[in-house]
């Protein structure tokens, strides 16, 4: 049975990329933080081997690559906010950044005393490129970030370039942002989906936001982790962009989430508060896919009125589902 080190399983993208992996044969092993909440997981995925460890602790590291003799490592866990990286730049700095340069070392390591291949993937992000001069991005663009987010992100991704220059079967995603239902309220789409369902139901009136001009490729996240698989599952590593090539605003977010749950006037519900706002923030992000489209015939499948509506849905069941009268 081949194996997959997922680090990041309790995640939104780690959660999916399991359940895939399982359901396709494969054991799957998972690196799990001290005092997280792992009943998701371990509902969704009974079959996962959960492991306690830090990024930035190597001796766990190394354990759980040894016990796991993993074949692939998918590494999606980190400091996943843009906003708490402007808050804790120098932890964001030793999760991401250096517990990216731990792991790909000991996965080396790994692979030399077992002597086969292991194939490794970095969650890499669109926040590489900070303010791009350029629209859409592409694997050609500059890297130059605007926060402790993109900054440690690019140091890793620089990374994966070297290892995968030592012989390493490498691969780093330039990821957009990819959302679902189960993303956090943290993230600005399910915020808004959250309120949007909320102020449907009566249960809220107003919605706080930050800048509802900045642009984003917003995808449907279990898309973006086949992209994942197929790369780490082609002839040879690469960096891809992985991205729908559409941007749409924070603005046209909440339009389209309130117009699913059936509020008119969604800006009468809205206020915006420099609480939310960012030191930095890229005015539009929109990535090229074309190179992931020819060399790994991925395509996202999921556009983005179908994406909000999925979620806008997804939180209206929940609700009602609590609020429903107990039929005992
Ligand atoms: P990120 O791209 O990983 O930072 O994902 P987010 O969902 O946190 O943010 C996406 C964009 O939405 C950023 O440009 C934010 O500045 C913007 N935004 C506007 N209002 C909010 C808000 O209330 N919360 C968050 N998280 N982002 C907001």
């Amino acid at each position: 049975m081949q194996t997959a080190l997922v680090t990041g399983i309790t995640g939104q993208d780690g959660g999916y990329l399991a359940e895939r992996m399982i359901a396709d044969g494969w054991a799957v092993h998972g690196l799990v933080r001290a005092g997280e909440d792992l009943a998701d997981v371990q509902r969704r995925s009974p079959e996962a081997v959960l492991h306690g460890g830090e990024l930035t602790d190597d001796d766990a590291l190394a354990r759980v690559l040894a016990e796991s003799d993993a074949d692939e490592v998918y590494h999606l866990a980190g400091i996943s906010s843009v906003a708490l990286s402007w808050k804790e730049p120098v932890l964001t700095a030793d999760v991401n950044a250096l517990g990216t340069a731990r792991l790909l070392e000991l996965t080396w390591q790994h692979q030399e005393r077992r002597g086969r291949p292991v194939h490794f993937l970095q969650a890499s992000s669109a926040e590489i490129f900070g303010s791009a001069a350029a629209a859409p991005q592409d694997e050609q663009t500059p890297v130059r970030p605007t926060s402790p987010y993109g900054a440690a992100k690019a140091f890793a991704h620089h990374l994966v370039g070297v290892y995968r220059e030592r012989g390493m079967f490498a691969v780093s995603l330039l990821l957009y942002n990819h959302e679902s239902d189960r993303r956090p309220e943290s993230f600005v789409t399910r915020k808004i989906t959250q309120a949007a369902a909320r102020i449907a139901l009566g249960l809220q009136d107003e919605l706080v936001l930050g800048n509802l001009d900045v642009r984003r490729d917003w995808g449907w996240a279990p898309d973006y982790v086949d992209a994942m698989m197929r790369a780490l599952r082609h002839t040879h590593p690469d960096d891809y962009v992985i991205a729908t090539g559409r941007a749409h605003s924070v603005a046209d977010f909440v339009a389209a989430a309130f117009t699913r749950a059936g509020v008119p006037d969604w800006r009468s519900h809205v206020r915006v508060d420099e609480e939310f706002f960012r030191p930095a923030d890229a005015g539009l992000q929109v990535g090229n896919p074309g190179k992931a489209q020819r060399e790994l015939g991925w395509t996202p499948r999921v556009p983005f009125e179908e994406l909000v509506g999925r979620m806008v849905d997804a939180d209206l069941a929940q609700l009602r589902v609590r609020r429903a009268p107990d039929p005992s």
